[in-house]
């Protein structure tokens, strides 16, 4: 038996680069497994159905609420992204370890209901860096940008609530740093 905490929650400003890193460990450790969200938000470009996400329309979202089906959720940037709570609950009940990937309201909710897990955050190697991130991606209109960098300046300062703090200097290491805390 071992008392290391199986649910990992992996959190973090918008551009930090939380989902490079979750896909280079998905990719590189298959066997990891890596909570799928529901979202509202519209695939990107390469994003697939069941994959990055489940993305479903605002009335499958209000459904999945409203039948208790997720394990937290938040709106974000004018969208909303959930946890689907019995994949999650079924992998714990197995004593698989659980990795999740959410913005910082989800993790204050995980936080609440389920205080055995481990809060990691992903911090950007400066602010600089960040804004650049967030303004390089190329893929957001101007007003979705500025309400990242908003919401980023907000969850930067919520560092201190976090078990640990993870620096997004290189993904390789953070991936290495990672999987060392889920397994
Ligand atoms: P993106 O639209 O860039 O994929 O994600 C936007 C934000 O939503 C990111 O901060 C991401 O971590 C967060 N997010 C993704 N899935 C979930 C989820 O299931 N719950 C919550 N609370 N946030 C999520």
């Amino acid at each position: 038996m071992t008392d290391r905490p199986r649910l990992t929650v992996l959190s973090g400003p918008s551009g930090v680069g939380k989902s490079t890193v979750v896909a280079h460990l998905r990719k590189a450790h298959p066997e990891v497994w890596l909570s799928v969200s529901a979202t509202t938000r519209k695939p990107r470009p390469g994003e697939r159905h069941g994959v990055q996400y489940y993305f479903v329309d605002d009335e499958e979202f209000d459904k999945l609420v409203a039948n208790g089906e997720l394990l937290e959720w938040a709106e974000f940037a004018g969208n909303r992204y959930g946890t689907p709570r019995r994949a999650v609950l079924h992998r714990l009940e197995a004593g698989d370890p659980v990795l999740l990937e959410i913005d910082l309201q989800g993790a204050r909710q995980i936080r609440e209901t389920m205080p055995e897990a481990r809060l990691v955050f992903l911090a950007p190697p400066s602010w600089e860096e960040l804004v650049r991130r967030l303004t390089g991606r190329g893929t957001e209109p101007p007003e979705v940008i500025e309400r990242r960098l908003a919401a980023a300046r907000t969850e930067l300062a919520a560092e201190p609530e976090f078990d640990l703090t993870l620096v997004n200097t290189s993904v390789e290491d953070v991936v290495t740093e990672l999987l060392a805390l889920v397994r």
